[in-house]
């Protein structure tokens, strides 16, 4: 159980069992306003192995492809650090910034490059998807 984090003040923290089903560099224009930076480095892992302590504010919003999402974040410090979504069912995805150790993070993508600004830079060894990742990737 080593991808454990918490928020800015501590209120909220979560543990995650097992390894993540997903890790994007998201640079859509929610990601970008949601984080304050010009992307967001995001992991996907299985909702049942996600265990949260403290409580998580919701907001309810809807995404770019017209989905319902939710963003969840500390009611006190006001970081976020979870996101769920139709567009990944099942899913929680979970903002690598809080992690404990960020340096776990481990990319396979780049996603929503078209949004991303010109001074973003990226690292080319990792494939970059202008939209979403296709469906068998
Ligand atoms: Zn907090
Ligand atoms: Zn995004």
């Amino acid at each position: 159980m080593h991808y454990t984090g918490a928020c800015l003040c501590g209120a909220v923290s979560y543990a995650a069992t097992g390894e993540p089903t997903m890790q994007y560099n998201c640079h859509c224009r929610d990601c970008q306003r949601m984080s304050g930076a010009g992307y967001l480095p995001i992991m996907g892992f299985p909702q049942a192995a996600v265990a949260i302590t403290g409580d998580v504010h919701w907001y309810l919003r809807t995404a770019d492809s017209g989905r319902p999402a939710s963003e969840g974040f500390c009611p006190t410090c006001g970081a976020r650090l979870f996101g769920q979504g139709e567009g990944v069912p099942g899913l929680m995805l979970v903002m690598v910034g809080t992690l404990d150790d960020p340096a776990l993070f481990r990319p396979d993508a780049n996603i929503y490059t078209r949004s991303a600004p010109v001074w973003d830079a990226m690292d080319g060894a990792v494939p970059a998807y202008e939209g979403d990742p296709p469906a068998d990737f």
